[in-house]
């Protein structure tokens, strides 16, 4: 199975990476819709395709409004949107308002609430073992592990990592941890008041929770990829590795 990081970057899009989105294309499934999600085009088809959202800060919404474009490049099928129902209030009534946008997609919004480990089950894909978790961030964010029968992947973003992190038992052992890490090891007093993590953070997390992999995300747009994010590795047995745009993940 593979995991394809359409875009890698956190808050604005900059030369080199837009905003989280990516999508596993033997799964049907798409995470985020930040502003890398016009790369869908490629990928997306006449089958059910859904899309999970982790909270509805810009950077990881505002792709949605980009369905009309897609529409003419590829014949669409169903588009399930799922998040918090707070969350998929937020954007058709905010988002999705008459003075921003001019025509409401027809996805199909389906809140998780009440429902934090459920089966995902539909016609000509594997089904699909999806949990939730609260993470710790302005207003909210949630994390997802998705385990299929004989591979598990997590997304995290969005979030602190304190130690002993709450979300940790949620993440325990799985194969493939998408991570974020919006700021590089030393920036841990402006991580905490935003609401983000450094990488010695994140790589102390994954290393606790005994993931397999780890595949860093959310990066800060103004922080250059070939400075201080790569080479201030923390010292952990996690293998990680910095997510670029288009980057494909086999797991
Ligand atoms: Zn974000
Ligand atoms: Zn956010």
């Amino acid at each position: 199975m593979r995991v394809i990081i359409l875009g890698s970057g956190g808050y604005h899009p900059n030369n080199e990476r837009h905003t989280l989105c990516l999508v596993l294309p033997e799964a049907g499934l798409i995470l985020d819709a930040g502003t890398a999600f016009f790369r869908l085009a490629d990928y997306l088809d006449q089958r059910r395709w859904d899309v999970f959202l982790t909270h509805t800060h810009l950077d990881h919404i505002i792709g949605l409004t980009y369905y009309w474009s897609l529409t003419r490049q590829t014949k669409l099928g169903e588009m399930v949107v799922h998040g918090l129902e707070e969350k998929l209030e937020a954007v058709r009534t905010h988002l999705f308002a008459d003075p921003l946008f001019p025509k409401m997609p027809p996805y199909r919004f389906e809140p998780l609430d009440g429902h934090p480990r459920f089966l995902l089950e539909r016609t000509g894909w594997p089904s699909t073992e999806i949990r939730y978790f609260p993470l710790d961030h302005p207003g909210g964010s949630i994390g997802y592990r998705f385990d299929w029968s004989d591979r598990s992947l997590a997304y995290v973003t969005d979030t602190t990592a304190r130690a002993a992190a709450s979300y940790l038992p949620h993440i325990r052992g799985v194969d493939l941890l998408l991570h974020e890490c919006h700021f590089p090891t030393g920036c841990e007093d402006l991580a905490a008041k935003t609401g983000h993590v450094t990488r010695a953070q994140v790589e102390r997390v994954a290393s606790e929770a005994g993931a397999k992999r780890l595949v860093l995300l959310h990066r800060n747009p103004i922080e250059d990829d070939r400075s201080s994010q790569t080479s201030d590795a923390a010292g952990t047995d996690s293998p990680s590795l910095v997510a670029h745009d288009g980057l494909v993940v086999e797991f």
